[in-house]
């Protein structure tokens, strides 16, 4: 009796071993071998009306230079995850985005970054939380899935991890930008907005993320931010969250997020998607605009996704007035788009 258990157990096993093994290899068929790259600065309420059109320009050179640099990469047969990298960190070094230099303040007055990296083939993924000293959390948390054990690493930790190795450090001041002060002294005291209102007032979110296939048709998919305005006691949105703010599966697509992280955290925004073409069989647009324009709202929550599948499928799904965004692929030319109403069709 004992013996005819054991043995079932173990056929149990067997079979989901081979499960898994399959699901493994699958995951890892190479797709198409046609690179793309997509890439957000943050969704929110952007309008043509308050926009300079020096302003809107200087968005689009900095997209466009953050897509042609991980284009690059992919182009010259690099991986997925160093062209999330590369064009992150483009964008971290811009003011114009909420990550990196120009990352938004805090309540206490600070700039507290959090980011995170996937990798599609391996599931592989690293992740920082609460960071203030590393010029680009990007690259911290390339080197937590790279370099550590761990996938995640939080505060003065994550700080320290990188300074070990070797990642460029830099002191609070080099964060500051005055317009995004000025953000963070219209929601503080003495203006005294409690949380809520404070973060929805606030609406302009300024994440940046990249998704990216590579020539071995590996997914990668990366996202930095500063969190929101006048954020409380060590507050951690989705962005660092793998799953909520950040997800990449080669058998489903790669997904990095902005908006108002609360609402990805429940809904595990990035993950679903992948989980609706994974097990549904949805394609990636439909996956997408379910999540996105239904299951979103529905819950009070606002924002957008950039994402690709193997085919390089890309989707660039937000239910907000606008997102900073932008794709490349096959012919080489970067696209870049601001407002809702821009038609993408038109584009290719
Ligand atoms: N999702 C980010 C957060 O909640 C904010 C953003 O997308 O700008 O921290």
């Amino acid at each position: 009796m004992v013996t005819r258990f054991v043995l079932a157990l173990v056929l149990i096993n067997s079979i989901n071993g081979c499960k898994t093994e399959k699901l493994n290899e699958e995951n890892k068929k190479p797709g198409r071998t046609e690179i793309a790259l997509v890439i957000h600065g943050g969704a929110g309420t952007i309008r043509r009306e308050e926009m300079s059109p020096e302003r809107e320009k200087a968005y689009h050179v900095a997209l466009k230079q953050a897509l042609e640099a991980g284009y690059t990469v992919l182009e010259n047969g690099g991986t997925s995850v160093d062209a999330v990298v590369t064009s992150i960190s483009i964008m971290e070094d811009s003011p114009l985005f909420n990550a990196g230099k120009g990352a938004v303040f805090s309540h206490a007055g600070k700039n507290e970054l959090d980011a995170s990296i996937m990798e599609g083939n391996t599931l592989m993924a690293g992740a920082v939380a609460g960071v203030a000293t590393i010029k680009n959390p990007i690259k911290a948390a390339h080197a937590v899935m790279t370099k550590s054990s761990h996938v995640m690493l939080t505060g003065n930790g994550a700080d320290q991890f990188a300074k070990e190795q070797g990642l460029e450090i830099v002191d609070q001041a080099y964060f500051f930008d005055s317009a995004r002060y000025q953000q963070f002294l219209e929601l503080s005291p003495p203006a005294k907005a409690n949380e809520k209102t404070a973060a929805r007032k606030e609406k302009k979110f300024g994440t940046v993320g990249a998704v990216a296939l590579d020539q071995l048709g590996n997914i990668a998919a990366g996202t930095s931010t500063g969190g929101m305005t006048n954020k409380k006691y060590g507050r951690v949105g989705d962005s660092p969250i793998i799953g909520a703010g950040t997800y990449a599966k080669n058998i489903s697509c790669g997904v990095s997020a902005t908006g108002w992280g609360e609402y990805f955290i429940r809904l595990l925004v990035a993950h679903d998607i992948s989980a609706m073409m994974e097990y549904a069989g949805l394609s990636l647009e439909a996956a997408a605009d379910s999540v996105i324009m239904k299951k979103l709202p529905a819950l009070g929550g606002d924002g957008g996704i950039i994402a690709l599948d193997r085919s390089g499928n890309i989707s660039m799904t937000f239910n907000t007035d606008g997102m900073y965004r932008g794709f490349i692929r096959k012919k080489g030319e970067a696209k870049t788009f601001i407002y809702k109403d821009e038609d993408l069709s038109a584009s290719e």
